[in-house]
């Protein structure tokens, strides 16, 4: 029988059906949590949907809904079980956004004050004509009022 929501090749789909081994935190129906096997800070967690999709764009909404859900649970946990101060949610899609695995899936990054980690970006005001060209391109791709929202 073969699950089609099952990649045979995705390191995360392994983890997800415990064919591989990983610091399981947590799981639901839809989704599974566990530690990043190179944390950047203490705690650092990943939260996948167990249905393999390759990214935020691809994810079926039930399963980003579920995800999103599993992250701000995690998240709550962080500061009093870890003594954290912070949390950040980072996701990437695709490669130019540092993503390097091809399984969907959102880090709850546990932040401390003295954690030492840099800002990846130096913040400099945009040029005012640029800013509303940008805006302007986005609001005609993104069309009129909320979609489903
Ligand atoms: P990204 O660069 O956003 O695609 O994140 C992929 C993350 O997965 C990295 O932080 C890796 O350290 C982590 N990672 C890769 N393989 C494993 C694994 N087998 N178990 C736990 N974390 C992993
Ligand atoms: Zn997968």
């Amino acid at each position: 029988v073969t699950d089609p929501s099952d990649d045979p090749e995705c390191i995360f789909c392994a983890i997800a059906r415990h064919r591989t081994p990983a610091r399981i935190i947590g799981e639901t129906e839809r989704t599974v949590d566990f530690l990043d096997i190179s944390p950047l800070t203490p705690g650092h967690a990943l939260v996948i949907p167990k249905a393999h999709t390759v990214d935020l764009l691809s994810c079926p909404e039930a399963d980003l809904a579920a995800v999103a859900m599993a992250a701000q649970r995690l998240a709550g946990v962080m500061l009093p079980a870890l003594g954290a101060d912070g949390v950040n949610l980072l996701h990437s899609t695709g490669a130019a956004a540092w993503q390097t695995v091809w399984h969907f899936h959102v880090h709850v990054l546990p932040r401390y004050h003295d954690d030492g980690l840099p800002l990846p970006f130096r913040r400099v005001p945009g040029d005012p004509a640029e800013l509303n060209r940008q805006a302007e391109r986005l609001r005609a791709a993104r069309g009129g009022p909320n979609r489903k929202l």
